[in-house]
């Protein structure tokens, strides 16, 4: 077996994570991760689902914390996306750390959402089949493959009340001043967490050099999140990276800039696999409200992943 994972991250892992932890962590990177898929209620409910599925030899387990998620064993993933349910959008393959962001944010049919880095479209579809399809919710990707991308995956799962706009994000506050009741900024990042330490070519592209370029852009997309936002609307910010200067120190960041028009807010977690945001990196300790931030570890079953949740208390336009 080989080990793929950069020598440099695996030295930063052992001072972001528990020493506890380690060891699970570090061996996630080498399992095959659990498939676990989401019932799209826009098409379907989950007993038919797992009824058709059943019919043709899977063998959908239930997700204790979330009723609509169901995993299969690693060797029915590729049956699973041959079915007719696949293709036909009654189900969305998509990791439970992913499913948690749209949970967090809570999107209410009616209101007017913003999902500003929302290609494949994961948690753009997620997000409307809470609404009930029901409200505004604007999808923004400015890869132009992905953004077809993302608009042919809301088409099969039966999203109706998609806006999609092939933009940058970074425009998006000054074009959408305090317009939306909640955004979700599902940044791009270094994706770290989607590292396999037996394929070097997940790894490639990785760098502490890559980490600084993209937490620039990720600092100028959450601002421009938060200037989107309404005065008392929540924002999701999060990342699939482990890198502080991803997570921690783009909020800190914020809260420098906005002071009290933003507050973080706290976050219940229905699962056990996490740690709280770091107080401190590299010398430099955060506003204590960081901590409410929280860090999902990877194991057998979810990615890594960060998640913050912040509401806006007064207009910062
Ligand atoms: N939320 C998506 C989902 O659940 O399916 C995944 C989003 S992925 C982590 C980040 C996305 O941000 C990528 O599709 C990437 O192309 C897009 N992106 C890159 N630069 C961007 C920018 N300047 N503004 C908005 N999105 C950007």
């Amino acid at each position: 077996m080989t080990n793929a994972l950069p020598a440099i991250f695996v030295e930063r892992l052992q001072h972001i994570i528990p020493t506890d932890k380690l060891a699970e962590v570090l061996a996630s990177f080498s399992q095959p991760a659990m498939t676990v898929f989401r019932v799209n209620t826009l098409k379907a409910t989950p007993l038919d689902v797992c009824e058709e599925l059943r019919v043709v030899g899977l063998n959908p387990m239930p997700i204790d914390w979330q009723p609509l998620a169901f995993q299969v064993p690693e060797e029915q993933r590729r049956p699973l996306t041959e079915t007719a349910a696949f293709y036909e959008g009654r189900l969305y393959v998509q990791n439970l750390s992913s499913q948690l962001a749209p949970l967090i944010l809570d999107p209410q049919p009616g209101e007017t959402i913003l999902d500003l880095a929302a290609a494949p479209g994961g948690k753009t579809s997620q997000m409307a089949a809470m609404m009930q399809n029901q409200g505004i919710l604007s999808a923004v990707e400015p890869v132009r493959d992905r953004f077809f991308r993302l608009k042919a995956n809301l088409q099969q799962q039966g999203v109706t009340i998609a806006r999609t706009y092939m933009t940058d994000g970074r425009s998006v506050g000054a074009k959408c001043p305090e317009m939306f009741d909640r955004v979700l900024l599902d940044a791009p990042c270094s994706s770290e967490a989607r590292f396999d330490a037996n394929d070097a070519d997940s790894v490639a592209h990785w760098s502490l050099q890559k980490v600084k370029e993209v937490s620039h852009k990720q600092k100028r997309l959450l601002s421009a999140a938060i200037h989107s936002l309404k005065p008392g609307g929540t924002l999701v910010y999060s990342t699939c990276s482990f890198a502080p200067e991803e997570n921690e120190r783009i909020v800190e960041a914020q809260l420098k800039s906005f002071g009290d028009a933003i507050a973080i807010q706290p976050i219940d977690l229905p699962i056990g696999n996490w740690q709280a945001g770091l107080p401190e990196w590299d010398g430099k300790v955060f506003h204590p409200d960081i901590q409410h931030c929280r860090r999902i570890l990877p194991d057998a079953m979810m990615d890594g992943f960060f998640i913050c949740k912040l509401i806006k208390r007064t207009n910062t336009c």
